[in-house]
């Protein structure tokens, strides 16, 4: 029999937030990820599967896969486990033990107006969501009823999945967010080579930014280097605490290589806690000289976190120099490119776009279906829409 395929984005179509897309193949009913913004702005909206001719009930979804743990892809899921109480949850082990940092670090799981009693419970209700997750590593298929489902190293950051759905006649790839360039903690993307896949479900962070160029971590090290040297002592501040997990380790070899000069380094209590954690789960980045903040001490020092003075997180000198650190953790225009070319896949679905770069919309369908050995009809997925594949 055929296998009949229909795809919603319920968020994160042509945006980044909300990250959660329902794949409906044959009878089955699955989530590819569950993400909300902090703030909750941006959620999925359910209501586009709760009709004719989807679902009764959140109750008939059966399977949530979860690509990683940023909370764009994994903010929802505490509402979701309690809702789809017949649903299998999966991710791998490392995203399992991430999810809980991550969660808490952004203000904890429904941040918002509620009470104290409130709270309590959605905590409890998130609690029992993580430790409801079942997990499975890479390269190991899991056989569920009507398709089998693979994780593969994204890259990304540590934990960070592709889903790979295959069913007798379809092989279905969902990217989640992925990288083309090893990191300080994770390698690239890894795929079997003989593997193919008839529809990819991207998510093209850059597929509209082909002037976008991805900045490193390294083009801070100089200026840390001169800072250090000179005597001074500086927070590193990043948006997310899997990025100051990965500034730390940046710091760390840099210290240990001597290609910066030797000093504490301090970190936050949440990423000394995910770091301490993930020491027990192999993946070692803490060295002798990495400690908690101190109240105060004398410089120079390092202090690596998320959040900088004014934050209300302790700090052991405000007027410290202070410095940003951001860069990217997925593929640059090019990559996608590259990326896409190398599987030409019958269908491409880009989801998980960042805004529109001067016009630049439909350059990389343009520019990949100028060469004639591509197969590939592009979707840019919009949310809400229903895509029969
Ligand atoms: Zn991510």
């Amino acid at each position: 029999m055929k296998t009949k395929i229909r795809f919603v984005p319920l968020g994160g179509g042509q945006e980044v937030g909300a990250s959660c897309y329902f794949l409906q193949i044959n009878e089955r009913n699955i989530l590819l990820d569950c993400g909300k913004t902090p703030n909750g702005v941006c959620a999925p909206q359910f209501s586009f599967i709760l009709k004719p001719p989807f679902l009764e009930s959140l109750q008939q979804i059966d399977h949530i896969f979860i690509s990683h743990s940023h909370y764009d892809h994994v903010g929802e899921l505490g509402y979701l486990a309690s809702v789809c109480t017949r649903a299998g949850i999966y991710a791998t082990p490392i995203t399992k033990a991430l999810i809980t940092y991550m969660l808490w670090d952004l203000g904890g799981p429904y941040p918002g107006a509620m009470t104290a009693q409130q709270r309590e419970h959605e905590e409890i209700q998130l609690d029992k969501a993580i430790r409801s997750i079942i997990t499975e590593g890479y390269c190991r298929p899991m056989l569920l009823s009507g398709y089998t489902v693979t994780f593969y190293e994204a890259g990304h950051i540590p934990g960070a999945a592709m889903v790979h759905i295959q069913t007798p006649d379809r092989s279905i790839l969902y990217t989640g967010d992925f990288s083309c360039q090893p990191s300080a903690l994770t390698s690239s993307y890894i795929l079997p080579d003989k593997v193919q896949f008839d529809t990819m479900i991207i998510c093209g962070v850059h597929a509209k930014h082909p002037s976008y160029a991805s900045p490193g971590i390294s083009r801070h090290l100089g200026s840390i280097k001169n800072r250090l040297a000179s005597g001074y002592s500086m927070y590193l501040e990043t948006s997310q605490l899997t990025k100051a997990w990965e500034v730390l380790q940046v710091i760390n070899e840099g210290m240990e290589k001597k290609r910066l000069p030797a000093a504490p380094v301090y970190m936050d209590r949440q990423l000394l806690l995910l770091a301490e954690k993930m020491e027990r789960m192999n993946i070692r980045v803490l060295k002798p000289w990495n400690h908690a903040c101190p109240r105060h001490s004398p410089g120079p020092w390092v202090w690596i976190g998320r959040k900088a003075p004014g934050s209300g997180r302790a700090f052991p000198d405000p007027q410290a120099w202070g410095k940003k650190i951001d860069f990217s953790l997925h593929p640059t225009y090019h990559e996608l490119k590259r990326f896409i070319r190398t599987y030409n896949p019958k269908t491409v679905i880009l989801v998980h776009t960042g805004d529109d770069d001067r016009g630049a919309a439909n350059c990389l369908e343009a520019e990949l279906m100028a060469s004639a050995s591509c197969r590939s009809q592009f979707i840019y997925a919009e949310n809400g829409e229903i895509y029969t594949l």
